[in-house]
């Protein structure tokens, strides 16, 4: 059988499909929404809302466990774990009612069931084809492993450390990016012994060098371990434990292992291959106007090489459907895109590390770091951290830097600036209320404009 009716055939209903099958919705195209499992993908059932979920409930622990610092009589009895996976499950499940709900008031027909690319702009699934004017490619990705070394039993990902049933009482994560980082700090929180490897010289190693010295400090104060620039050689599970290696010699014996160490994309079985799409280690390659080499198949998403985050996703899918509703939308700037790690403390960034600023732009980048240690809000919070801003010679601010608690809710005005390509000038009359962690955003501009307020020369 065929379906040859729709404008718009979407394979994937995670953040990148279903946003633009809304989109494409909105702008008066029937869209078909392929989707094997939930409706959301990754990020609402297995990443970004019950990771966050988790670091939420985290953060209640700390609070609980240091309410003496702030004169307040608490102690952190324990951690309920039936309790905390209850509260991540019922956030998760409203919103993907609200999703599935969203859905139906946009009239994107779902087809339930597994895709397979057919070429040109169809996808079958169970014998029926479904053949759109357009197609968009949004299947996501997997969490990666080593070679040689097997998830199972003791050694889980990211989706089997989401719905473990108990506390370890130790844990070995490796990989010390988003994910790794993001699991240490939540386990770390619940009273869990955690040791970080990591193969490259520092955590979150995609920041800007200044991040991952604030982090790397934080986290020695909370007990984390973390071991830097060591390769992991492998592991070894019993009934009881699991044995790590590394190539220094050392062994770690742990509970579990959570291998963090990158998602690759979800790329393999679907046929895109063989039909001819042109790929490169697994990833959909696209131009600028995320188009396939094929005509009017698109791609979307963490498939696509470049960050692998929701927002991304979403805005990619917007994108696309724009694109194939003629409007002509402007082109995405992946270093526009903002970036935050939900550790505690938070990593936050857009735009360009210094390092990367220099070389684009040569040695005449100035940078400016301001101390939380000067920022009320931050003080009352009893938080450290530090703002640095990195400007381009003559040129606007092209990078924003941020660590400490909450300064994720910062990016948003952060992103403002890169994006607009503020000036330090531009941002310096704008006025922040005071005592907000926005100020430090404010004091860090006032400084590079040359008029710094709280700030020591
Ligand atoms: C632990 C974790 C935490 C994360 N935290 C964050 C965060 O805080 N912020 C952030 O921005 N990002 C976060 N991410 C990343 C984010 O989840 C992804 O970037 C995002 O989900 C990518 O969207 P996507 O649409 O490309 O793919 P996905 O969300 O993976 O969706 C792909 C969909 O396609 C479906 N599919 C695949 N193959 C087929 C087929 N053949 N037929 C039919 N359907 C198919 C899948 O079932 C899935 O629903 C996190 C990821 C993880 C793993």
């Amino acid at each position: 059988m065929t379906d040859a009716g729709a404008d718009l055939v979407i394979l994937g209903g995670g953040s990148g499909g279903y946003a633009a099958a809304f989109r494409a919705a909105e702008l008066g195209l029937s869209v078909t929404l392929i989707e094997k499992d939930k409706l959301g993908g990754t990020c609402l059932h297995r990443g970004c809302i019950p990771t966050k979920a988790l670091l939420h409930a985290a953060e209640v622990a700390d609070s609980a466990r240091e309410g003496e610092q702030f004169g307040v009589k608490t102690t952190l009895e324990g951690i309920d774990i039936a309790g905390v996976n209850k509260y991540k499950d019922q956030i998760v499940s409203r919103l993907y009612k609200g999703l599935q709900g969203l859905a139906g008031a946009h009239k994107v027909n779902l087809v339930e069931g597994t895709g397979t690319y057919a070429g040109g702009t169809t996808v079958e699934v169970d014998g029926q084809r479904h053949t759109g004017k357009n197609l968009i490619l949004a299947t996501g990705s997997y969490s990666k492993t080593l070679p040689g070394l097997e998830l199972g039993g003791r050694i889980i990902a990211s989706e089997e450390a989401l719905s473990l049933d108990y506390i370890p009482e130790k844990v070995v994560v490796l990989g010390g990016g988003v994910i790794g980082v993001e699991f240490a700090s939540v386990w770390a929180s619940f009273g869990v012994d955690v040791t970080i490897v990591e193969a490259l010289p520092r955590l979150v190693p995609a920041e800007d060098e200044f991040a991952s010295k604030q982090l790397e400090r934080a986290f020695r104060r909370r007990k984390i371990t973390f071991k830097t620039g060591v390769r992991f050689t492998g592991a070894k599970q019993d009934d009881k434990s699991v044995t790590v290696s590394l190539e220094s010699g050392e062994t770690i014996e742990a509970d579990l292992m959570l291998v963090a160490v990158g998602r690759g994309p979800n790329t393999a079985g679907h046929g895109y291959e063989e039909a001819g799409v042109r790929m490169e280690r697994g990833f959909v390659l696209t131009d600028d106007r995320l188009r396939t080499n094929i005509p009017n198949v698109y791609a979307v998403g963490d498939i696509v090489p470049g960050l692998q985050l929701a927002h991304r996703g979403f805005a990619q899918g917007i994108f696309a459907a724009e694109e194939i509703a003629g409007l002509a939308p402007r082109a995405i700037d992946e270093a526009g895109i903002p970036r935050v790690t939900y550790s505690h403390p938070e990593v936050a960034s857009v735009g360009l590390t210094e390092a990367a600023a220099k070389e684009k732009y040569g040695a005449g980048v100035t940078t400016f770091t301001y101390d939380l240690a000067g920022n009320g809000k931050s003080q009352i919070l009893k938080t450290s951290g530090a703002v640095k801003l990195v400007k381009a010679p003559d040129g606007p601010v092209v990078g924003l830097h941020l660590v400490g608690d909450r300064v994720g809710e910062l990016i948003g005005e952060a992103q403002l600036i890169y994006n607009w390509e503020a000036f330090p000038e531009d941002v310096a009359p704008l006025i922040h209320a005071h005592p907000t962690q926005t100020e430090a955003l404010g004091e860090a501009h006032l400084a590079l404009a040359g008029k710094p307020l709280h700030v020591h020369s």
